[in-house]
């Protein structure tokens, strides 16, 4: 999609620290971390949010998000420690980016509820 940050970053046309890549999946750290590890792990296919997964993307997509923050989970060593996987959706879930994103946040002791 021409006008999405997320987009262009799976494309390569905007520069971000990428940590993570297969054929479907790109994950790259969120350039306003609010933890030691903020990641943003993203289908490289628009999909606005997970409100908009079709029947088959569940299937096939989610496992290949899951493989990944699997991965970064031990890379980032928070295995052990424990770590909070967010997919903020819609306006009130507090999305501003719209394409499908799942933040791997850890390195600090979470607070619940979130604001
Ligand atoms: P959300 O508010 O859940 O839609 O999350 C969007 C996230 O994208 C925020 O945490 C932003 O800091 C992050 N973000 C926005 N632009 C970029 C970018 N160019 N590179 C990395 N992260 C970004």
């Amino acid at each position: 999609m021409d006008d999405c940050i997320f987009c262009k970053i799976a494309q390569k046309e905007l520069s971000s620290e990428v940590v993570y890549e297969t054929k479907d999946v790109i994950a790259f750290r969120d350039v306003a971390p609010v933890a030691p590890t903020h990641i943003l792990v993203i289908p490289k296919e628009h999909i606005q949010s997970l409100s908009q997964l079709g029947q088959s993307e569940r299937s096939n997509l989610l496992p290949k998000i899951y493989d990944a923050i699997d991965e970064l989970v031990k890379k980032e060593s928070l295995d052990d420690k424990g770590y909070r996987v967010v997919s903020n959706t819609g306006k009130e879930g507090g999305q501003t980016v719209n394409h499908l994103h799942f933040h791997l946040l850890g390195g600090r002791s979470m607070q619940w509820p979130p604001g």
